[in-house]
């Protein structure tokens, strides 16, 4: 079965990319929410949170510490960021392979939409 991010991640689709290494891939989101979005993946194909093993735990916290890298990096991590990881049809994902979202570079609501 075809995945999208697992075709960016194999760089078959272009995409504006932010970070990259052997277990994970960052890249700029097509339809930005915020100044600054860019969504941390796993390269390990995950179809969502319900799919992650004790396994892949490391992976996980991971994403985190590539997402803190990142926020410092674009200079926004003192202003402040958000980190969403929305899991199946009425949180709003739309594709099926894990990834983080880092929101940041305006005022952020809460409760979310
Ligand atoms: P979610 O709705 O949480 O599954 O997030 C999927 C995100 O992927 C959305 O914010 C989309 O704008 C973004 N997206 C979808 N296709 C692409 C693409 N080809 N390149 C970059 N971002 C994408
Ligand atoms: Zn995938």
């Amino acid at each position: 079965m075809k995945c999208l991010f697992c075709e960016i991640i194999n760089k078959k689709i272009p995409s504006k990319i932010v970070y990259e290494d052997a277990r994970v891939f960052a890249f700029e989101d097509m339809n930005p929410q915020a100044p600054v979005h860019v969504l941390i993946v796993p390269k390990k194909h995950i179809a969502t949170v319900l799919e992650t093993a004790p396994g892949d735990n490391e992976l996980i916290g991971y994403l985190f510490q590539i997402a803190n890298r990142i926020a410092k990096d674009k200079g926004i991590a003192e202003r402040g960021f958000r980190l969403v990881m929305n899991c199946n049809k009425e949180a709003g994902q739309s594709v099926y392979h894990i990834h983080l979202h880092l929101l940041a570079g305006r005022p952020m609501h809460w409760p979310p939409g």
